[in-house]
């Protein structure tokens, strides 16, 4: 028997088709767990915003939890790459129209820092109307929806249980960005899968240093604005002040105490963010990384533009 819940299954699922809670074994590294449908719904009752798409009532535990109802969930899905139909980027991940290995993007650009990357969606029409609809409307539901994408993306990049990550590494905002706009989508992405018990873990060990806004340049300048911005963040005080071993400076001396150790840097590491459209920012998180002794990098992108 696959359900903890049998009768959770069989008399209530029956009786009240809306809390239709999933097997929990099947969901051990998938979205969404037991109780969440439960919770989205009564929210959804009090405080209802129906589909993000077609404004159809939510009347399923389901639909709220992802803000969208069940056919549009259908409908979004039906674009996802599935693992072997589809060919892809070898590099980048984006979808091929020519015989090669590689997209013309990668063929004539500069060398990557990154290993491989999987982008899932187009970003146009209605997949950019469901990420506008999450950034600027902060329809936060559809952030259950997009974690659950990243995870079966990361299946569909590591679909052997050899040569996994050892984390998932968030793309860090921008200095002031969360001031200014009162939140990160990326770890609010972060914040879901760890709130799922997302494994591997995620490690929030890179930030941004100050560069200009990515979107207002033209893809040349997107990768120079980046060069160098994005750095591995240092330790906490408390390990820095490290007089009696051996650290990056001398022992002993103000330099070594100062400059501290930094947070171990995973072998290889998941960098996930929500729009490819150079690779730029990937490029950079790959390239910091691996100045610290990552071995390899890869890339997960909600979109690819
Ligand atoms: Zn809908
Ligand atoms: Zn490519």
């Amino acid at each position: 028997m696959n359900s903890p819940w049998p009768l959770g299954r069989c008399f209530f699922s029956a009786k009240f088709p809306w809390l239709n809670l999933p097997p929990l074994g099947a969901v051990q590294r998938d979205l969404p767990f037991r109780g969440t449908y439960l919770f989205a719904f009564l929210q959804e009752r009090l405080f209802p915003e129906g589909c993000t798409l077609c404004g159809k009532i939510l009347e399923s535990g389901a639909g709220a939890f992802y803000g969208l109802c069940a056919p549009c969930r259908k409908n979004l899905e039906s674009l996802m790459p599935e693992p072997d139909t589809g060919r892809r980027c070898s590099l980048c991940g984006r979808p091929l129209i020519s015989e090669r290995e590689t997209c013309l993007s990668c063929r004539n650009g500069p060398s990557r820092s990154f290993d491989r990357a999987l982008s899932l969606f187009p970003y146009a029409g209605t997949y950019r109307n469901l990420l506008r609809a999450y950034k600027f409307g902060r329809r936060l539901s559809l952030g259950n929806f997009f974690a659950k994408q990243l995870l079966r993306g990361y299946k569909m990049l590591f679909p052997a249980t050899s040569g996994q990550p050892e984390c998932w590494i968030p793309v860090p905002p921008r200095p002031g960005k969360i001031k200014k706009t009162g939140w990160d989508q990326i770890d609010y992405l972060a914040r879901l899968l760890e709130r799922h018990g997302a494994d591997p873990p995620v490690r929030r060990c890179l930030k941004r240093l100050s560069s200009e806004n990515q979107k207002e340049l033209n893809r040349e300048r997107r990768r120079s604005n980046l060069k160098g911005r994005i750095t591995v963040k240092e330790g906490p005080r408390f390990f820095q002040a490290n007089f009696f071993k051996e650290g990056p400076g001398k022992a002993g001396t103000a330099e070594g105490s100062l400059q501290g150790k930094a947070y171990p840097v995973p072998k290889t590491a998941l960098v996930f963010d929500d729009v490819y459209t150079t690779g730029s920012t990937l490029d950079a998180c790959a390239e910091a990384l691996k100045n610290r002794g990552a071995e390899r990098v890869y890339g997960l992108c909600l979109f690819y533009d």
